[in-house]
C-alpha cells in the first residue's frame, strides 16, 4: 500500500508549544495517521479524510487535519522525497508590465495547465531591484530599455511547482519575441498577450539554479521588493481557498479586472488567530458554529488577497459589493446570476469571495492583509 511520511511542525497557540508529527499520507484509500514524535504514540490513529488535497505535500506547505494547521517541513524517509521531489519542481513565473491587466487571464491558463501555484505576489519594482532581477544582462543593448520596461507599473510574480515545471512553463510562454511566438506556438502565452521580443508578457526562469535565485528573489524571508502602497478608497476581495484549490482564482481575477484595478495581491495561507481576528466583526453576528465554520474554511488552505480599486479613483467598496453579489450563493443565483458568488460560491460559507462590507472597512481590510499580516 502507498504510504508518504512527512514530518509537521503545529505551534499551539494556546501553549505556544511547537509540537512535531510524523503525518502518514495513504493515498489509495485518502486516509491520514499522526505520530507524536517526542512521546513516541499515536496522535492520530489511521483514518479518513478527504480533504487533504495531496497537490498540497510537499516541503514548506501547510495542510490543515482536522482544523489543525500542520507545517510540512521535512520527508519522513526516501521514498517520500524521491517521488514528491520529481513531482514538484518550481520555477519562478512573472507577469510583466505590459501583460497586467491579463493577470486573470493568465493565471487562468496557469491552473488549466496543470500547475500550481504556491506563492503569489504583486509588486511595483524600482529601477535598482529591476536592474538586480536582471543583472545577467547588465551591458547587453536591450538592458536600459528592458529594467525601464520592468519598472513602469506592476508585475505579478509567482512560484509555480509542477513535475519539470521550469520546462512546462517555458513552453507554455513560447519563444522570447511575441512575433516569432505568434507564428511558431499561437496559442502560447507570448503570442496571446505579448507585443514584441522587448514587451513578451511574462518571464520563466531557464534552468533550476535561476529559479532558485528568482523564487529567493521575490520571496525570500523578509524580502518584498517592489512592495506595493496600500492605496487611497479600496477595498479587500479575498478568493476563498475552495476556488483558489479548485483552479478558479484566475477566473475570478479575470471578472474582477474587467471592471477595476487591481493594485496589489497575494496568496496567503492565514493561521486560526489571523482568520478569527480577520473576522471578527462577524462574532456578534453570526452563531458560534457558522462563525467557526468560517474560520475553518478560511484556514483550510491557501487564500488570495487583492486590493481592488475603481479605474478613476472612486470609492470602490460598494460597486465591488455589488460585483460580488449577495452572501447567499442560491439567493445570488437568483438575484445577480453575474456576480462571482452566483458564479463560483457552493454555500454560505465557501461562498466564493469575501468582499469589504462597510465604506470604512475597505481600507481597513486592505491594510491588515498587506501591512499588518506577515508578508512572507
Ligand atoms: P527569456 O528568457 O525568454 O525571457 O529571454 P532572455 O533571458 O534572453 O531575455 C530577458 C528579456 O530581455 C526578454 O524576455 C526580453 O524582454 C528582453 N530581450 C531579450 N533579448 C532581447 C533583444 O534582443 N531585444 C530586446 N529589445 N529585448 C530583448
Amino acid at each position: 500500500m502507498l504510504r508518504y511520511c512527512f514530518i509537521s511542525e503545529w505551534l499551539d497557540p494556546s501553549s505556544g508549544v511547537l509540537w512535531k508529527y510524523q503525518l502518514f499520507w495513504y493515498p489509495e484509500t485518502k486516509e491520514v495517521e499522526m505520530v507524536d514524535i517526542k512521546n513516541r504514540r499515536h496522535f492520530l490513529k489511521r483514518t479518513k479524510y478527504e480533504e487533504l488535497r495531496s497537490s498540497l505535500l510537499y516541503i514548506g506547505s501547510m495542510v490543515t487535519i482536522f482544523g489543525r494547521q500542520l507545517k510540512l517541513t521535512e520527508y519522513g524517509d526516501d521514498f517520500t522525497r524521491n517521488s514528491i521531489e520529481s513531482q514538484t519542481e518550481r520555477t519562478l513565473a512573472m507577469i510583466k508590465p505590459d501583460a497586467y491587466k491579463h493577470m486573470g487571464k493568465i493565471i487562468d491558463a496557469i491552473c488549466q495547465s496543470g500547475f500550481l501555484i504556491s506563492k503569489l505576489r504583486v509588486a511595483k519594482l524600482s529601477k535598482e531591484e529591476a536592474e538586480a532581477f536582471y543583472a545577467v544582462h547588465r551591458g547587453k543593448p536591450f538592458y536600459e530599455r528592458l529594467t525601464d520596461f520592468m519598472s513602469s507599473g506592476r508585475i505579478c510574480a509567482m512560484e509555480l511547482v509542477a513535475p519539470g515545471a521550469i520546462r512546462k512553463w517555458r513552453e507554455l510562454l513560447g519563444p522570447t519575441d511575441s512575433n516569432q511566438a505568434r507564428a511558431e506556438a499561437p496559442s502560447s502565452i507570448r503570442a496571446q498577450f505579448g507585443t514584441d521580443k522587448s514587451y513578451n508578457a511574462c518571464h520563466g526562469s531557464d534552468a533550476p539554479e535561476t529559479a532558485a535565485e528568482e523564487c529567493a528573489f521575490f520571496f525570500g524571508r523578509d524580502r518584498y521588493p517592489g512592495k506595493c502602497d496600500v492605496a487611497r478608497n479600496t477595498t479587500l476581495c479575498l478568493v476563498k481557498p475552495h476556488v483558489v484549490a479548485d483552479g478558479g482564482a484566475g477566473l475570478v481575477v479575470d471578472m474582477i479586472q474587467d471592471v477595476f484595478d487591481i493594485t496589489a495581491a497575494q496568496l496567503f495561507t492565514l493561521d486560526r488567530n489571523a482568520a478569527a481576528e480577520f473576522y471578527e466583526v462577524y462574532k456578534g453576528v453570526l452563531n458560534a458554529g457558522e462563525f467557526n465554520a468560517m474560520v475553518d474554511h478560511l484556514t483550510s488552505g491557501p487564500v488570495l488577497a487583492l486590493e481592488v480599486a475603481d479605474r478613476d479613483g472612486a470609492s470602490s467598496v460598494e460597486p465591488f459589493r455589488q460585483l460580488s453579489g449577495p452572501m447567499d450563493p442560491e439567493l445570488a443565483r437568483v438575484l445577480r446570476p453575474d456576480s462571482l458568488r452566483a458564479r463560483f460560491g457552493l454555500n454560505t460559507i465557501k461562498n466564493g469571495v469575501h468582499c469589504s462590507d462597510l465604506e470604512e472597512d475597505g481600507v481597513l481590510e486592505v491594510n491588515y492583509f498587506f501591512t499588518i499580516l506577515p508578508q512572507s
